[in-house]
């Protein structure tokens, strides 16, 4: 593949299941970690068997799940084997989602030595109350403490993440754990919106009427203070969720807002790839022993394939697009479509407009503050 494709690889495992989590993971896993790297190590073999790898790979992310429940040795396999079957460039950006609960001192070091070069920590709140409420298995104490080992282990790369909008918070909780977030100086923050998914214990409790989370208007201004309060400490606000220190965006996750070729590897790992144009995704099973057999008979998992139409296509590039600040250049729809943006959504841009929703000049179109708050309505009418 001459296009640069990135890696993901999934690590479906945790020490137990958080309160909200709906992500691929389960506890209590049924291999242990040697075990399942090698079914990741065998993934990676069938693909690059087929032909169907890259020539070069310029971010590899080791996302959860639990990555940081592997050892050094086991992320270091991976490494080195997309390295040498995916063509995993020797500078990418090679990020492991890390729970704070699950490292030490010695483990970052490891992971620093095997390749890794930033760090993901899912902090989530620095209120020992809040993380319980969560289910998450640390403490804040251990979070600092993570945060302080991974310097000095070596990672001049480090991102924190934060859940806003818990149950009882308000905005001055919220402006209190920004501020303990920045105090730490990451290079990276990512702070999302708790979202209440289905089959979570979180959703069995609202649905008994005992979950008090804040209110709209609450949660709207805790989105909203976060940008200011946070570019007060040198923050930008680069993605609706997400804030860097300048230089230090995430490289892979703009591969997927810009629609580029990843290739996932793992239990429910997702994949998609441009060509053959405009588009094709798919899924690894969800189930580890559904991913497991399929491997082990010399077949690739893919499930769900699903080819884009090209007005599918122009759809997701636009609302995924629209997720950075930056917002999208409607020349750069021609040279990808062929076509004038103007003329497939030219009506719905103009009423997007008119509610104050986007906004469109020089060529570029982006959410206002407004339509920030309320992207959700917006990439709606794209799909
Ligand atoms: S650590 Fe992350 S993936 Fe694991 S259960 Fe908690 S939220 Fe889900």
């Amino acid at each position: 593949m001459a296009e640069p494709v990135s890696l993901y690889i999934h690590i479906p495992f945790c020490v137990r299941k958080c309160r909200y989590c709906s992500f691929v993971s389960e506890a209590d896993a049924p291999l242990s970690p040697r075990e399942y790297t090698d079914l990741l190590l065998r993934e990676m073999a069938l693909r690059a068997g087929r032909g169907a790898v890259p020539s070069r790979a310029p971010t590899l992310y080791l996302g959860g799940g639990t990555p940081s429940l592997l050892p050094p040795g086991e992320v270091g396999r991976i490494i080195e084997t997309a390295g040498r079957l995916l063509g995993l460039e020797a500078d990418a950006e090679v990020t492991l989602e890390a729970n704070p609960g699950t490292v030490t001192p010695a483990s970052l070091a490891g992971y620093r030595a095997a390749g890794v070069n930033r760090l993901s920590l899912g902090v989530q709140s620095f209120d020992d109350r809040m993380l319980a409420t969560l289910g998450r298995v640390h403490s804040a104490r251990e979070a600092r403490e993570a945060f302080d080992a991974a310097r000095r282990a070596g990672f001049d790369s480090v991102g924190i993440d934060l859940i806003h909008s818990l149950p009882g918070q308000d905005i001055g909780h919220w402006r209190g754990e920004l501020r303990r977030a920045a105090d730490l100086s990451p290079e990276h923050i990512s702070a999302y919106g708790l979202t209440v998914e289905e089959g979570t214990t979180f959703a069995r409790l609202e649905a008994q009427g005992a979950l008090l989370l804040p209110g709209e208007e609450e949660s709207a201004r805790m989105f909203e203070e976060t940008a200011e309060l946070l570019a007060a400490f040198g923050y930008e606000h680069y993605e609706i969720s997400n804030y860097a220190r300048p230089g230090r965006r995430s490289r892979h996750n703009r591969v997927y807002w810009r629609r580029g070729n990843y290739l996932g590897f793992g239990a429910g790992a997702h994949s998609f790839l441009r060509s053959p144009w405009p588009g094709v995704r798919w899924k690894n099973p969800d189930e580890l022993a559904r991913y497991g057999r399929l491997l082990a008979a010399g077949s690739l998992p893919d499930e769900d394939v699903v080819s884009l139409s090209g007005r599918a296509a122009m759809g997701e590039w636009l609302f995924l697009g629209l997720r950075m600040l930056d917002g999208v250049e409607t020349a750069r729809f021609r040279e990808e479509f062929g076509a004038e943006l103007e003329a497939v959504y030219g009506g719905e841009v103009e009423r997007l407009r008119a509610a104050g929703l986007l906004d469109a000049a020089g060529g570029v179109l982006r959410l206002t503050r407004r339509g920030i708050l309320l992207s959700n309505q917006v990439f709606a009418r794209f799909l």
